[in-house]
């Protein structure tokens, strides 16, 4: 997904500032840098500037004009500190936008474009936006130095992008997810054991959907449904061959 975000800086005038914003995309997992124009690149500056992520730099695409940079894109967002007169959707919050393009990001590319460090986007570019995102600051001194602003939004896409991985339980820590049969095969063996342990003695409960309805909140991984299922088991015994006393 994150492959499907782009970020394109149109004709940067320091090489410098294509290094560093190279470095603020990679430490949010974003690779796909496109370059309109560049006033010098390659470059030495460049490279020394983006320091591990000299592969961005070295791997940028560089072409001549901005529709050429986003032609196939489903949704391309113009950085701009001032508010212009083009009546195109605005983000006002960078996590606004960040919701939407990591949601669009699944269809197709998309792109977050960046201005010049002397003038920013011309009006002629950003009628090759689809929308504007501003990022909130001081109203008397609101404009970020260009990596700056890549490393605001490009943190906001990564934050948004986490919070979708933690909500389908796909981030790479938790490994894969159980197949549907396999919890139907889990919750039979705790209806299972509710039932021989006499736990489910109030029919009108709903004990069973209240379960259900928890554990697909935790959506538990298949290693951890397998321990569950082994707890399961072990209980299972006991009520089977109580221990003396009980
Ligand atoms: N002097 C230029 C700004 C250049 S800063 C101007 O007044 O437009 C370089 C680029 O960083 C901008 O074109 C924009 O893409 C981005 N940028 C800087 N500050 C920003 C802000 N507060 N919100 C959104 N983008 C910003």
């Amino acid at each position: 997904m994150l492959d499907n975000i782009r970020i394109v800086l149109v004709q940067t005038f320091h090489p410098g500032n294509i290094g560093q914003a190279a470095r603020a995309m990679k430490t949010m997992g974003l690779t796909q840098l496109t370059l309109v124009s560049p006033r010098c690149f390659p470059d030495d500056e460049a490279t020394r500037l983006a320091a591990g992520a000299d592969d961005v730099v070295a791997s940028a695409r560089v072409v001549d004009g901005l529709a050429e940079a986003v032609s196939d894109c489903v949704q391309v967002v113009g950085a701009s500190a001032r508010l212009r007169s083009l009546p195109l959707p605005h983000y006002d919050e960078p996590d606004l936008m960040a919701d939407e393009v990591v949601d669009n990001a699944d269809q197709g590319p998309v792109a977050l474009v960046f201005g010049r460090e002397r003038f920013g986007l011309t009006n002629d570019e950003i009628r090759h936006c689809t929308h504007q995102v501003s990022i909130p600051a001081n109203p008397d001194y609101g404009v970020l130095n260009l990596s700056q602003a890549v490393q605001v939004l490009a943190y906001e896409v990564h934050r948004t992008w986490r919070q979708r991985q933690r909500l389908t339980g796909a981030s790479p820590g938790r490994g894969p997810l159980p197949t549907q049969q396999q919890l139907t095969h889990f919750h039979a063996h705790l209806q299972r054991v509710m039932e021989d342990a006499g736990f489910l003695n109030q029919p009108h409960a709903r004990t069973s959907d209240h379960l259900h309805a928890l554990f697909a909140r935790a959506q538990p991984s298949r290693k951890e449904l397998s321990l569950l299922r082994g707890l399961l088991s072990a209980l299972e015994r006991h009520i089977d061959a109580p221990l003396d006393g009980e």
